[in-house]
């Protein structure tokens, strides 16, 4: 197991991408952490299923939108297991709508998922991760392109982790902690389902032609977090399909 001994905090670990990933860092040997808002059922299943593992999970309620609750996670996830050793960034919103319509309500409560609360739980965990730390955030592939119009708010909120991602890695280097942007492309989870109404015209524009898995996502999430990636930092991976292509 290439992650024996390690913790990992995940949030939005509750459902697609993110309980994906907690799944699979524990089968790789990390014990894991995972934040949620709503949803503690599906947190809790996704707990039994890394317990079922023979790893140590807890669920903590963390809201992007409440500061004190995000840092309280990442308080929790030391207390609990002693260390922390990799942050997954994944929670976030999505959001279409036209930019003449768009309210700067929006723009806040967006901005404030997708950015603000990254770099609050990521400023709150980095003060915890020592030599081999890994930080690895879930961006989007509207970073690289752009699939059509309603998407400005959304591709402004996942673009700036590419400047947080490049900035911070200079910041965390000396320390031995690595920081890495995953941008993944159409994913079939509830944010965006395979079967919904706009599903065919992602698929198409990538060019594998279909949809990706949560686990597919997951597996360079893996390696992110492992020593296999230990002179990876800095750097945008895209899990696509191809889409920027
Ligand atoms: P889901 O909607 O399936 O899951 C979102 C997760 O984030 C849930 O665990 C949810 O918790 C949590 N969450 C929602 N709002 C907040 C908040 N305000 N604060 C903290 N946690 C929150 O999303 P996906 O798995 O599809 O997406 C995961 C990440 O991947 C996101 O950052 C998304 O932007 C990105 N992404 C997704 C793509 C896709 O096609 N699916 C494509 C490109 C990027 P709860 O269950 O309690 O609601």
């Amino acid at each position: 197991m290439t992650l024996d001994g390690k913790v990992a905090l995940v949030t939005g670990g509750s459902r697609g991408i993110g309980a994906a990933t907690a799944v699979r860092l524990a089968e790789d040997g990390a014990d894991v952490v995972l934040t949620y808002v709503a949803n503690a059922d599906r947190a809790g299943e996704i707990v039994d299923r890394v317990k079922a593992l023979g790893r140590r999970a807890l669920a903590v309620a963390a809201d992007h939108a409440d500061s004190a609750s995000v840092t309280a996670a990442v308080d929790a996830a030391v207390a609990e297991f002693g260390r922390l050793d990799i942050l997954v960034n994944n929670a976030g919103i999505g959001y279409v709508a036209p930019f003449a319509e768009t309210g700067l309500a929006e723009v806040g409560r967006v901005l404030t998922a997708n950015v603000h609360g990254v770099f609050a739980v990521t400023q709150a965990a980095a003060a915890h991760l020592g030599e081999g730390g890994r930080v690895i955030t879930i961006g989007s592939c509207v970073s690289d392109r752009v699939p059509g119009p309603g998407m400005v708010l959304y591709a402004v909120s996942k673009s700036a982790l590419t400047g947080f991602t490049k900035a911070l890695a200079r910041e965390l280097a000396p320390r031995g902690v690595t920081v890495n942007l995953v941008h993944p492309g159409p994913i079939d989870t509830d944010m965006n389902p395979a079967d919904g109404p706009y599903a065919a015209d992602q698929a198409a524009m990538t060019a594998l032609g279909r949809y990706g898995r949560p686990d597919e996502v997951a597996a360079t999430v893996a390696f992110l977090a492992s020593s296999a990636s230990s002179y990876v930092t800095a750097a945008t991976v895209s899990v696509d399909g191809g889409h920027a292509a």
